[in-house]
């Protein structure tokens, strides 16, 4: 079997851009990819191309060894713009494959070991009463797992930003939603990397013991030495990884002891084939998988097979919600095996990911969309 064709594909899908890759073989089988780096996608989609000038004519059965290739076949190396291309091209590979030998792309990773894929839900409302009563919700419809709103005081109107406004109501809302809820449920909050490690610190300090059950990414990680520091200033446990661009990213956060929950990015880490192994490096620190899943279906379905396969898992990242459907589909684009009831999705058991894509219908052009650019009120810039 040989690579035909390698298309890129940077269009508009229901409330976002998304960057599927479809990967053509002379066997007449085709694989479907998507990359994560939102908001940069044009960059990947160049990326793609750079790299379709030598895949085409290669054997999409050597997925390992073409991995290796594109990560180290320039001079510059890596980088979270080459992994993104990666991931989807990788993905799309493990599709062709599992459609070749017949077999759903969890036999690939070392077969199923569980019957389905437990997600987190993520309030919407902001606290502490609407935000309570949605959280009531999201248990009463099967989750027991969720990540809890935080303040973003003025985001959305004039983009403004204070840490310290927003740590002071948002532990407040917590403290009342784990009196309100009690200590079953498994709570969490995201705060982005928009706080220092001083304001981490005191946003912790507000709150008692077990108000939250994990802390995603409260600082930036480009210093693993920051995060280390701030472990030292509380016992919280820490959700951290989906910027990640490769296991060499993970190497410190994982063998440090600093992550507690690995937030891996399927489509940024490098797709199945670097995805596994940081499992495996997880797996032996006794760190659980909580994917990071804010894309579109093909990213959804393939981190389900993922999940399928990995031993140390916890939550998958969903859209779905007691009031809302995945946002990011579009029945006249996609058709699906996967199925989502109660909080949870169904392992599907179709050959390859179980998804195929109306290319006829990726004819909504990409849009150039920036995240909102957020400051402080005294003019600073301060993080999305
Ligand atoms: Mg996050």
């Amino acid at each position: 079997m040989k690579i035909t064709e390698v298309k890129a594909f940077p269009v508009w899908i229901g409330m976002r851009n998304q960057l599927l890759v479809k990967i053509e073989t002379d066997a007449g089988i085709h694989g479907w990819g998507e990359s994560g780096f939102s908001g940069r996608e044009q960059a990947v989609a160049g990326m793609v191309a750079h790299f379709r000038e030598w895949l085409v004519g290669r054997d999409p059965m050597q997925r390992g060894a073409l991995w290796q290739e594109m990560y180290r076949g320039d001079y510059f190396e890596g980088g979270r713009t080459i992994t993104a291309a990666i991931s989807a091209i990788d993905i799309a590979l493990h599709d062709i494959v599992g459609k070749a030998l017949d077999v759903p792309v969890y036999d690939l990773l070392g077969g199923r070991q569980r019957d389905f894929v437990p997600t987190f839900a993520t309030t919407g409302t902001r606290g502490p009463e609407a935000m309570i009563d949605e959280a009531k919700r999201i248990l009463d419809a099967g989750w027991d797992c969720m990540r809890l709103t935080t303040d973003s005081m003025g985001i959305g109107d004039d983009n403004t930003f204070e840490p310290r406004v927003s740590i002071a109501r948002t532990a407040d809302w917590l403290v009342q939603a784990r009196e309100a809820l009690g200590n079953e449920p498994v709570l969490g909050v995201d705060y982005h990397h928009r706080l220092s490690v001083a304001e981490t610190a005191s946003f912790c300090q507000m709150m008692p013991a077990h108000t939250l059950d994990f802390l995603e990414e409260p600082i930036r990680d480009e210093t693993p030495e920051a995060y280390e520091s701030l472990r030292g200033m509380t016992p919280m446990p820490f959700a951290i990884g989906e910027e990640f661009a490769s296991k060499w990213q993970f190497l410190p956060y994982i063998e440090r002891g600093i992550t507690n929950y690995a937030r891996l990015d399927l489509c940024n880490v490098g797709g199945f084939t670097e995805a596994m192994k940081v499992i495996g490096w997880a797996e032996a620190h006794y760190i659980d998988m909580m994917p990071h899943n804010p894309l579109g279906p093909i990213c959804t379905i393939a981190t389900v097979h993922m999940a399928a396969a990995t031993p140390n898992f916890a939550w998958l990242e969903t859209w779905y919600g007691p009031d809302r459907v995945d946002r990011h589909s579009d029945d006249k684009v996609f058709r699906t095996e996967l199925k989502f009831s109660e909080g949870r999705f169904t392992v599907p058991d179709a050959p390859g990911l179980g998804i195929d894509v109306n290319e006829d219908q990726l004819n909504e052009p990409f849009r150039f969309w920036e995240a909102p650019h957020l400051h402080r009120r005294d003019g600073s810039y301060t993080n999305w």
